[in-house]
């Protein structure tokens, strides 16, 4: 539910993307930059490694890459987020970029893949730039873009900003998502549910300092897209947990679920934080959760999925 089509370039294809550009680079070094302890450190690597994501066809090929990590670890169904914002920025066009995609991931549908997209704006680029993601996701016309979405900055700009942009992209008939308590507080998952209507939180473990908001969460049915290993190494779990460095033992997950808050069990940017989806259940069980639960996480992610086309 929560995976980024960008942060999942494992060292072997970011090697083969920058020998497309005439970069040459060993997957070492590749595994030198993905290696950081904080938010920042993350952010550089992204910027670094999406640098290399110049033409259509690159697109098309890292897309097929996911595609087959997905289908190893067992995956039927994704839903995967497309830094449009970042696409705009570079002057590409998402189109372009999108319909590549499209045709390089169209024959895993046979082999038991289905995926769906959500194109996602910078949150600290502004409204006016996430509006324009909007306009390109309607211009597309696709049945496969299921969602809207806004990650980045959570810290930047309020989310009053973005009210027309989510009115906008409810009236196109794409779900709202939003990126909100990974790092700000209970009060930026609150703000994204009441103002902009949003469906699905990604992250939101700052949840857990709010019991009436847990409460809400849990009587309207708004899961949070947990990423376990991404909490740890972007330092948001301790950010949460005002510690200077985190340890599973300090995730809220078994407390969100004790307290009856959805949550959907997701990797994030899989090849930058050194995970799978099958390596987040294992650290799901590492804290204690039965068998029973980490099913009931599965389940949770099939019934919180936007899987109907529009
Ligand atoms: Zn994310």
């Amino acid at each position: 539910m929560h995976l980024h089509l960008e942060g999942s370039i494992r060292p072997a294809i970011a090697c083969e993307l920058a020998a497309r550009h005439g970069v040459a680079l060993t997957e070492e070094e590749v595994r030198r930059r993905y290696a950081y302890t904080n938010f920042a450190g993350f952010l550089d690597a992204f910027k670094w490694v999406t640098s290399f994501l110049r033409d259509p066809a690159d697109f098309g090929l890292v897309a097929a890459d996911l595609a087959e990590q997905l289908l190893q670890q067992n995956v039927v169904y994704a839903e995967i987020t497309l830094s449009v914002g970042v696409m705009f920025l570079r002057q590409q066009r998402p189109e372009a970029n999108f319909a590549a995609i499209l045709a390089a991931t169209e024959s895993f549908e046979s082999r038991g893949l289905r995926l769906n997209w959500i194109f996602d704006a910078v949150r600290q680029f502004g409204a006016e730039a996430a509006m324009r993601v909007v306009e390109v996701a309607e211009a597309c016309r696709s049945p496969r873009i299921v969602a809207f979405g806004i990650g980045g900055d959570e810290l930047s700009l309020p989310a009053s900003e973005f009210r027309k942009v989510y009115e906008r992209v409810a009236g196109a008939g794409f779900h709202r998502l939003m990126h909100a308590g990974e790092i700000g507080g209970p009060e930026k998952i609150r703000e994204a549910i009441e103002l902009l209507g949003v469906e699905r939180i990604g992250h939101g473990i700052a949840a857990i300092h709010d019991a009436a908001l847990m409460e809400l969460l849990a009587v309207r049915n708004i899961p949070l897209e947990v990423c376990v290993a991404s909490n740890l190494r972007t330092g948001a779990l301790a950010v949460q947990r005002k510690i200077a460095s985190a340890t599973i033992a300090e995730h809220p997950l078994p407390e969100l679920l004790r307290r009856g808050v959805p949550v959907t069990l997701s990797t994030d940017d899989p090849a930058m934080f050194h995970t799978s989806l099958s390596e987040e259940y294992r650290q799901a069980h590492k804290m204690g959760l039965t068998e029973e639960e980490l099913a009931g996480l599965v389940a949770g992610s099939f019934s919180h999925a936007f899987a109907v086309s529009r």
